[in-house]
C-alpha cells in the first residue's frame, strides 16, 4: 500500500462492531474504509477456522447466534446462510448431567420430585426463594427467584471461577441472563432466530468486508500506521482504556485460557456444551460439532479457563467498574472524529446481535450527521 494513500474512515478492530460499520460506510455511504486488526485475522472473538484435523472450530470458545431482532437477522443474512441450531446446555451437578437453564426437568432429576406443572414448580420455587426487596447483585437475582440450594448447585461456584467474584459482588444482570423455568423446555436461549452461519463464522466476515472500497491491514496495531496512513475520522472497537493510554487507571477485562483438543472419537458429549458449577478449574466444554453440524470421523473440543491476566474478553458488570468507564466515556464524547463501539470500547457485556444493533446505530447516526453537515453546506 502506497503511504499516499488516504482513507475517510480508519476502523480499528475487525470483529462484529468494527466489520458492520465498515461494511455501512463503504457498501451505503461510498467511504474509502481501512481495517486494522492486530490480531492475525478478521471476525474477532467470533472467529472460526478448519484446525489441523479439519475440523472447524471457534478459537476464542463457543459462539451460538440468537436474536429476536428482525433487522440484525436480515442484515447479517445478506452475509451468509444459516443452519437452524438451538442450543442446549447440560451442568455437572450432584453426580448427574442436569439442563441448565434450571427447569422442570432439573428439579425433577435433582430432588427424586415428579412434579408435572408450571404451578407445581412454580410453588415448588417459592417455597425456597428467599425474598429480597431489591435485586441489585447476581446473587439476589438467583436466590430471590429459586432459593439458596440450587443457587449453590448452579451459580455460586461457576460465577466465583468466572468472574474471580462472589455473586453477591456483581451486578443482577450477570446470572440474569440465565433464567429459571417452569416447563420443560431444555433450550439455552428463547430468541426468535437461533441459527449458525452456515459455512462459519468467519466465511460471512469475509463476505461482509469484500468491497473495492475495503482494505484490511492485518496484525497491524491502530497505533502502528498512527501519521503514517491519512484519514478523517476513527471507528475504535477495542479497549476504551487502552485508547487513552489508562490515563484514569486500568479498566478490568475478564479474560480466559482456551484448552483446544482433538478426540479420536466421533462424539465426546450428547450436547455442545456442558458446564462444571463446583468441579473442575474449567467453568465449560464445549464440543463444536454440534454447533456446526460438521460430519467428521474425530471430534475437536473446548475447555476454558478463567483467567485474570490475557485477552480483554469480558467487560466486568460491577459498580467500580461501571463508574471507571463512565470517566473515559466522558472523554470518548469530548474526542473528536473517533466513534466508540463494540463490547470491549462501550465496555458492555453484549451478545454479537447486540454489537451489531449497536454498530448499525452509530452508522445511521454517522450518516445523519455527514448528510445534516452537507445540506447545510448546499
Ligand atoms: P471483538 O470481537 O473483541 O473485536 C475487537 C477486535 O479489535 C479484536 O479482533 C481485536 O484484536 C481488535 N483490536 C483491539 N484493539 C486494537 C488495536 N489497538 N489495534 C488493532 N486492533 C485492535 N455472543 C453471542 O451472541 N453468543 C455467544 O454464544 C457468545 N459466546 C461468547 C463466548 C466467549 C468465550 C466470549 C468471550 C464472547 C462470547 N460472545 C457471544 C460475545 C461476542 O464475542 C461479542 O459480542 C462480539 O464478538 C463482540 O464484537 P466486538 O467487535 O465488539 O469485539
Ligand atoms: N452462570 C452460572 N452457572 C451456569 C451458567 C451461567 O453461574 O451454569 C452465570 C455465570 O456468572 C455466567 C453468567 O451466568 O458468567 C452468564 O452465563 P452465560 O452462559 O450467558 O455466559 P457467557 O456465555 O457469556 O460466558
Amino acid at each position: 500500500m502506497s503511504e499516499a494513500k488516504s482513507f475517510d474512515y480508519l476502523v480499528v478492530g475487525a470483529g462484529f462492531a468494527g466489520s458492520v460499520v465498515a461494511e455501512r460506510l463503504a457498501r451505503v455511504s461510498n467511504k474509502r474504509v481501512l481495517v486494522v486488526d492486530r490480531r492475525s485475522h478478521i471476525g474477532g472473538n467470533a472467529y472460526d477456522h478448519h484446525n489441523d484435523d479439519g475440523l472447524l472450530i471457534h478459537e476464542y470458545g463457543p459462539h451460538i447466534f440468537h436474536t429476536n431482532s428482525q433487522r440484525v437477522f436480515d442484515y447479517l443474512s445478506q452475509f451468509t446462510k444459516w443452519r437452524p441450531y438451538e442450543h442446549r446446555v447440560l451442568a455437572s451437578v450432584d453426580g448427574m448431567l442436569v439442563p441448565i437453564p434450571i427447569n422442570r426437568t432439573t428439579i425433577n432429576a435433582l430432588y427424586g420430585l415428579e412434579l408435572s406443572s408450571d404451578d407445581e414448580v412454580e410453588a415448588f420455587y417459592q417455597s425456597r426463594a428467599e425474598p429480597v426487596e431489591r435485586s441489585t447483585t447476581s446473587e439476589d437475582v438467583v436466590v430471590g427467584r429459586v432459593g439458596r440450594d440450587l443457587y449453590e448447585k448452579f451459580f455460586r461456584g461457576y460465577t466465583r471461577k468466572q468472574w474471580g467474584l462472589d455473586p453477591s459482588e456483581l451486578d443482577a444482570q450477570v446470572t440474569a441472563r440465565v433464567p429459571a423455568r417452569t416447563n420443560t423446555d431444555d433450550r439455552y436461549f428463547t430468541d426468535t432466530y437461533q441459527a449458525m452461519p452456515l459455512h462459519g463464522y468467519t466465511a460471512m466476515f469475509e463476505r461482509m468486508l469484500d468491497h473495492p472500497n475495503i482494505e484490511i491491514m492485518r496484525n497491524t496495531d491502530h497505533r502502528d500506521i498512527e501519521g503514517l496512513i491519512p484519514y478523517d475520522e476513527m471507528i475504535f472497537t477495542g479497549p476504551i482504556d487502552e485508547f487513552f493510554d489508562h490515563c484514569y487507571g486500568t479498566l478490568p477485562y475478564r479474560s480466559l485460557e482456551f484448552a483446544h483438543e482433538t478426540l479420536d472419537t466421533p462424539e465426546h458429549q450428547r450436547v455442545a456444551v456442558i458446564n462444571h458449577p463446583n468441579d473442575k478449574l474449567y467453568t465449560r466444554v464445549t464440543e463444536f460439532k454440534h454447533l456446526t453440524g460438521q460430519v467428521h470421523p474425530k471430534t475437536a473440543i473446548v475447555y476454558e479457563y478463567p483467567r485474570a491476566e490475557g485477552d480483554p474478553y469480558y467487560p466486568i458488570p460491577r459498580r467500580e467498574c461501571t463508574e471507571l468507564y463512565a470517566e473515559y466515556k466522558l472523554l470518548a464524547d469530548a474526542t473528536p472524529g473517533v466513534h466508540f463501539v463494540g463490547r470491549l470500547a462501550t465496555y458492555r457485556y453484549y451478545n454479537m446481535d447486540q454489537v451489531v444493533a449497536q454498530s448499525l446505530t452509530l452508522f445511521d447516526k454517522i450518516r445523519g450527521v455527514k448528510a445534516e453537515r452537507e445540506s447545510r453546506v448546499s
